[in-house]
């Protein structure tokens, strides 16, 4: 078993790093989920610039699922082979004293380009929860709003939120 860092601290008003690299898929297989230092800057500019803006929109507690996944961890899950959850620019999360999933999600794809703030991803993943990325992997904000739906076993992306 690999220890978690013990050397916690608020990134932001409302998120801890700990929230940030926590990963059950790595604890219950034993994998190593430690970003390298510009990983964990990555992790730290998409809190600052990003997520806690968000959250500061939603004005409700969030719960973070999952932010970043370690190579090992990102196999572990069957995540997208460039996912920007390996560089820290991800978080997949729940707000459900907001709404549900979708109604998170077209809330921030309204809000978040009103207000000027920026992001590659918003991604309404199933139903379930919203991926939200500061960067794509390459540095790119695309501002792409998106529904992942499973179909015949295999995700499909589909336009807006739906
Ligand atoms: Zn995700």
């Amino acid at each position: 078993m690999f220890e978690q860092s013990n050397t916690d601290f608020a990134v932001t008003p409302n998120f801890h790093y700990s929230e940030l690299i926590h990963s059950y898929t790595a604890v219950r297989l034993g994998l190593d989920n430690t970003p390298d230092a510009a990983t964990k800057q990555h992790l730290i500019d998409s809190c600052k610039n990003l997520w806690q803006p968000m959250r500061k929109l939603l004005d409700k507690p969030i719960s973070v699922n999952c932010g970043y996944r370690s190579p090992a961890v990102n196999k572990a899950v069957g995540g997208a082979k460039n996912s920007a959850h390996l560089y820290g620019y991800a978080i997949d999360f729940v707000c459900p004293s907001f709404g549900t999933p979708k109604q998170v999600a077209q809330f921030l794809a309204t809000q978040l380009p009103k207000q000027g703030i920026k992001f590659d991803q918003i991604i309404m993943e199933f139903g379930a929860w919203v991926h939200i990325a500061w960067k794509a992997p390459d540095g790119r904000q695309r501002g792409q709003i998106l529904t992942a739906k499973k179909v015949g076993g295999k995700t499909q992306y589909v336009a807006g939120v739906q």
